[in-house]
């Protein structure tokens, strides 16, 4: 998709922090982080959302999912994982690529989710957490 940001990101021609990639999929942090660790798992192939994503690629998708949440608990040191994915404008999906956020959290971490405005984030120690991240896979 031409004019899509994620697919951009994906083939590298908008810099991201990048956690992970390999020939489906692509981890970078989330340039407006709700908390620390905040990033996101991508497959390159667009997709806007669950209700198109092919269930192949969702299936292999999971697989990634759940080995980068155990490389954010590990990298990070965290207690606990909070992972979601938004599924049209009424559900809140601001970026029409089909995306899975993970944050990791932590037992005294006192963030309460709900609605959020973007609030861009320090690329310096979002870098250094991808770091970070990267040395748990
Ligand atoms: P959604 O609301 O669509 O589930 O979440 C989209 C996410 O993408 C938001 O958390 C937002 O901060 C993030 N985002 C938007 N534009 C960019 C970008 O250019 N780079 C990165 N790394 N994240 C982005
Ligand atoms: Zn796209």
């Amino acid at each position: 998709m031409e004019d899509c940001i994620f697919c951009k990101i994906a083939a590298q021609q908008l810099p991201s922090a990048k956690v992970y990639e390999d020939e489906q999929f692509s981890v970078f942090m989330d340039i407006n982080p709700v908390g620390k660790g905040h990033c996101l798992l991508i497959p390159k192939t667009h997709h806007e959302d669950v209700f198109t994503i092919p269930e192949d690629l969702l299936r292999d998708l999971i697989v990634v999912a759940k080995r980068l949440a155990k490389a954010i608990k590990t990298g990070m040191n965290a207690d606990g994982m909070y992972i979601w994915q938004a599924n049209g404008r009424a559900a809140g999906q601001l970026i029409p690529h089909y995306h899975m956020h993970f944050l990791p959290r932590w037992e005294d971490d006192k963030l309460t989710i709900g609605s959020w405005e973007p609030v861009a984030g320090n690329m310096d120690e979002i870098q250094a957490v991808a770091e970070e991240i990267k040395k748990g896979f």
